[in-house]
């Protein structure tokens, strides 16, 4: 997986940036996203793992904005985390070209 520039959730396109000392109030971020900006910010001090794992969180956040669902935080952790360990035990079956 490469952290791409911008993705699109329906009509929506994030740009994808990478800052440093992302916070909210006092507390440190790994990312965030702004559903009016369109943007998803991944903070530049994580790992590559990290942020990984962090933008396919901030994407399922865009979907449930998107899309309606009403997911809870918990919920959006929970298939943030799935979605990636399904990605990183596949890591083949994502690629481009190995559509089917
Ligand atoms: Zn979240």
């Amino acid at each position: 997986m490469v952290i791409p520039e911008r993705i699109k959730i329906l009509f929506k396109e994030y740009q994808i940036e990478q800052r440093e000392g992302l916070h909210d109030g006092a507390d440190d971020l790994y990312g965030q996203i702004c559903y009016f900006d369109e943007k998803i910010l991944l903070n530049s001090s994580c790992s590559e793992d990290q942020k990984k794992a962090t933008l396919i969180h901030e994407i399922v956040h865009g979907l449930d904005e998107m899309y309606g669902i009403d997911l809870k935080e918990k919920q959006v952790e929970k298939l943030g985390n799935a979605f990636y360990m399904l990605h990183k035990e596949n890591p083949n079956t994502f690629e481009r070209g190995d559509v089917v």
